[in-house]
């Protein structure tokens, strides 16, 4: 399968103006058990109290889940942006299982749906669509996203390890867990394993929602995508959104230099040492904005016109993903 057939390259945009209620407006009450335990649990800070050593375990947790999901789930897993061996591509897996959002298999074909359907009736979480609660955390209880599509994850299930952990998503945080607990006991438990995920839960979610509603739209594409850079500092660096929906294909979403993205610089770093190889970037002619025939440059978004090589192209040309 082609990386390219992961991604999206539906640029019409009459789609944007059907609108449906929630696919299902009836929640699995089981499925929101753990979501209320895990958003209850750090209350339980009132009787264990803060401690250095548990706000130092909160911060790992936090970065062990945010890189899991960003690196492993996301970058690696969904978009194949580069390339590692299958012994590391199982420590990605496991990574990002800490973060609490099932399995890998499942998370990339949530993901790629959105990319082949986003902010339309299909999508799973857009609040263009159905709103910014259903798209932070409504959809997540919707038995109609409970399970994945497993014929837009073939390249990943092919590995037997990938669905043994499938299965087994809650292995690694129950793991994760027990180890908060023997370094911090029980305010290592809440605050360094329950109090990081459910940070790390909301700003990831915010990619979906916030990242989908407010902020810069460099390159005009076809959903509703925006640069948010409270959310690529919340998230190391999955907040410049729009970039990203733009080139899919790419490891790093922050496409210039004053747009951080700390998951490309550990890209790097894991490429430096021999972890990682064969690293995507974005072509120079993905960077620039196409200004549209006809249109004066100053109707281009600010950036597009203080910083980048502008081409001139065709209103009819759509954009291409591929690389
Ligand atoms: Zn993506
Ligand atoms: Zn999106």
């Amino acid at each position: 399968m082609s990386p390219d057939t992961w991604v999206s390259t539906d640029s019409d945009p009459t789609r944007l103006s059907e609108r449906r209620p929630p696919q299902s407006l009836f929640p699995n009450w089981l499925m929101c058990i753990p979501f209320v335990v895990l958003h209850l649990a750090p209350l339980a800070i009132i009787w264990t109290g803060v401690d250095l050593r548990s706000l130092l375990l909160c911060a790992a947790c936090y970065a062990f889940n945010v890189v899991g999901i960003t690196l492993g789930y996301h970058r690696y897993f969904s978009h194949r942006t580069y390339k590692t061996s299958r012994a590391f591509q199982f420590v990605l897996a496991c990574l990002g299982c800490t973060a609490l959002q099932k399995g890998p298999l499942w998370w990339a074909s949530i993901h790629r749906h959105h990319h082949r359907h986003s902010d339309t009736t299909e999508d799973a979480h857009s609040p263009v669509v159905n709103g910014f609660f259903w798209s932070h955390i409504g959809w997540i209880f919707a038995p109609d996203w409970n399970e994945g599509d497993p014929k837009s994850v073939r390249d990943l299930s092919r590995y037997p390890e990938l669905r043994w952990l499938e299965r087994l998503h809650w292995l690694p945080p129950l793991l994760l867990a027990t180890a908060c607990f023997l370094i911090g006991g029980w305010s290592g438990l809440v605050v360094g394993f329950f109090l990081s995920n459910l940070l790390s839960h909301h700003a990831t979610f915010l990619v979906n929602s916030a990242c989908h509603l407010w902020g810069g739209r460099r390159y005009s594409t076809a959903d509703h995508s925006r640069n948010n850079t409270l959310v690529a500092l919340l998230t190391f660096g999955e907040g410049w959104h729009n970039n990203h929906h733009h080139y899919q294909s790419s490891a790093n979403q922050g496409f210039f230099w004053w747009e951080v993205d700390i998951s490309y610089y550990l890209i790097r770093l894991l490429a430096a040492v021999g972890l990682v190889w064969d690293v995507r970037k974005t072509p120079l002619e993905k960077l620039r904005c196409e200004e549209p025939a006809g249109q004066p440059r100053n109707a281009m978004p600010p950036d597009c016109q203080l910083h980048i090589p502008t081409i001139t192209t065709s209103p009819a040309k759509t954009q291409s993903v591929a690389s």
